[in-house]
């Protein structure tokens, strides 16, 4: 596995966030990955699921599909994921699957967070595939990405209700 300087996982996590952009462009939770092996980006992902109407298509799960099709295998062994926000339990338990040994994130996901917030499924010692976790590059982006979703989607939220009001008083 290789070592990645902070510049090359800067970088990475860039890429990662342009993800991200793409899911917010389509007014969903903007959260974006990328897998890399040997300081190549092999696989990409961003959520997808209202853009495709799928419940499981996160940002990790795209990643790692895209991989295991680049790598024709099931197993993603010496890459490295990186993903913007704190993976959730089903992705934490994917990042197993596919046998991916380390995993960098951005911010952390309290009400969801399955490695390190409300569990922490990545590095769990009763589980056999354990992973290398480093979190907080970028931290700041990646969550200002989220902060700009929620406020949107008040906004969004607030201009309905005022032309449904409008509606109703003509
Ligand atoms: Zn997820």
């Amino acid at each position: 596995m290789r070592d990645y300087t902070l510049e090359e996982k800067e970088a990475f996590m860039r890429e990662a966030l342009k993800e991200a952009e793409i899911a917010l462009a389509h007014e969903e939770i903007p959260i974006g990955c990328v897998i890399v092996k040997d300081g190549e980006i092999i696989g990409r992902g961003h959520n997808a699921r209202e853009e495709l109407q799928r419940a499981v298509m996160h940002a990790e799960v795209m990643a790692i599909e895209e991989a295991n099709q680049h790598e024709e295998s099931w197993r993603l062994l010496d890459t490295t994921l990186f993903v913007t926000i704190e993976p959730c339990v089903m992705c934490s338990g994917a990042i197993g699957l596919a046998r991916i040994p380390q995993v960098v994130y951005g911010a952390t996901n309290q009400k969801f967070g399955g490695a390190g917030s409300l569990y922490d499924i990545l590095t769990d010692e009763r589980l056999n595939h354990r992973v290398e976790v480093e979190t907080g590059i970028l931290e700041a982006e990646c969550a200002a990405i989220m902060q700009t979703f929620f406020r949107q989607g008040r906004e969004r939220k607030k201009q309905a209700k005022l032309a449904a009001k409008a509606e109703t008083q003509e």
